[in-house]
């Protein structure tokens, strides 16, 4: 599936980026330049509810109320002008963080009587995988 980030930065390859409206047109009707997120849609990204509907992040510029992750894109494209790459960078941390929560470090190994042999070793030390 298709990553917001990368939608954005795909869309970037598309058409140049607009502010203060999804689309921009030519005198024909013809689209010349989208914002940050319908030029993410323009690049094939389908939104998830969650990117809609859950107030998940905060402007990075200490805007003092939370956002939806569509709302955020918005707001950074037009609120402050960054540019596509700037947002999907920031994105791409957010997405980041939404993967360590959704899948936990696994565990390499168990130890429950300790490392034995080992000075110093800890009774039911626990190694995590990086
Ligand atoms: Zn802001």
């Amino acid at each position: 599936m298709l990553r917001l980030s990368e939608a954005i930065r795909l869309g970037a390859l598309l058409h140049r980026q607009c502010f203060g409206a999804s689309c921009a047109f030519d005198h024909e009707g013809a689209v010349v330049a989208t914002c940050a997120l319908s030029g993410a849609i323009d690049a094939g990204y389908q939104a998830q509810r969650r990117d809609l509907s859950v107030l998940s992040a905060r402007c990075p510029l200490g805007c003092p109320y939370r956002l939806t992750r569509a709302a955020l894109v918005v707001h950074l494209n037009d609120g402050h002008q960054w540019t596509r790459d700037q947002i999907a960078d920031h994105l791409a941390q957010l997405e980041a963080a939404d993967e360590r929560r959704a899948s936990p470090p696994r565990l390499a190994a168990v130890d429950p009587v300790g490392r034995a042999g080992q000075e110093g070793a800890t009774r039911g030390t626990v190694d995590f995988e990086t």
